[in-house]
């Protein structure tokens, strides 16, 4: 655990908690909410990680709070979440960021055959469990408060025909844009929006380096012939946490630099 900071004056700031926050589009939006005056926790798996990005951040420890924890133990991820309160506030803005996407063993076997139940399981647990059970623990202080916003990263894959994820990857995220139209419908009368993000190819340590031949293939396909950044999904995120996107609500926002299908 980073060193805790005690609260300090910073009483109107609103509380982000991102997942997975210390890599790729994660640490972008953490560092977009940080920008934008909000108080930020993020939680990643890898205490290196986690470290790595605070020092990069290098930000005011009332600014930034940062743990490793992994979303799918539910215990660890309440106890931060008390911890957050204790410290800040209770949280306005979820960002369920945190997900993992396996590779193949074999490059030229099927999928779904490559998948192992264990695989899947866990693919599920991380890109679909984790943030449903963030919803449901953050949803009844939001609801007392009567506003709140929750953004899903979900992902193209999860709105096309996957052209690279495996079946529990796509499976995930699909489940993730489902699950954004429900809870939304669900917190509407509470001041709450819920929405989700699908960004197409975006290069990260989760894609790897843009040489690689799988996104040499996958360049190939985007309209506007590049690659997306993390950048410019924060900059989504950063949107529909702002009072501008009060009308937004269960709605899927494709970052596919015109990369779909229907
Ligand atoms: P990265 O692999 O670069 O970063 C993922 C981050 O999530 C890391 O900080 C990692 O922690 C953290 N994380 C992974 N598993 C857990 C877990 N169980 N609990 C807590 N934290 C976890 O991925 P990207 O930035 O590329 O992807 C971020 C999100 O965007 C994912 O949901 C991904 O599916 C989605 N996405 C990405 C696309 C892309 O092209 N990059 C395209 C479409 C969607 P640690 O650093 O400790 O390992």
């Amino acid at each position: 655990m980073l060193k805790p900071a005690k609260a300090s004056g910073q009483g109107n700031r609103r509380v982000a908690l991102v997942t997975g926050g210390a890599r790729g589009i994660g640490l972008e939006i953490v560092r977009r909410f940080l920008n934008d005056g909000y108080q930020v926790a993020f939680v990643a798996t890898r205490t290196e990680h986690v470290e790595r990005a605070v020092a990069l951040l290098s930000c005011a420890e009332d600014r930034l709070y940062a743990e490793r924890i992994d979303v799918t133990r539910h215990k660890e991820v309440e106890e931060f979440v008390d911890s957050i309160r204790a410290r800040w506030d209770d949280i306005a803005v979820l960002v369920n960021n945190a997900g993992i996407s396996p590779k193949r063993v074999e490059p030229d076997a099927p999928w779904l055959s490559q998948t192992s139940l264990d695989e899947w399981a866990r693919v599920i647990d991380v890109n679909l469990n984790g943030p449903f059970m963030l919803m449901r623990l953050l949803a009844p202080a939001m609801i007392a408060k009567g506003s709140g916003r929750i953004i899903n990263i979900g992902s193209l894959a999860g709105r096309a025909v996957p052209m690279i994820a495996g079946p529990h990857y796509a499976a995930s995220k699909a489940g993730l844009v489902g699950l954004t139209r429900a809870a939304a419908r669900d917190l509407a009368p509470h001041g709450i929006t819920v929405n989700c993000i699908a960004p197409g190819r975006v290069l990260s340590d989760l894609t790897g380096p843009a040489e690689a031949l799988v996104n040499r293939s996958a360049l190939s396909r985007i309209p506007v012939g590049r690659f997306g950044t993390a950048e410019e999904v924060a900059h989504v995120a950063a949107f529909l946490a702002s009072p501008m996107a009060g009308f937004i609500t269960g709605a899927t926002i494709d970052i596919t630099g015109g990369e779909f299908a229907a």
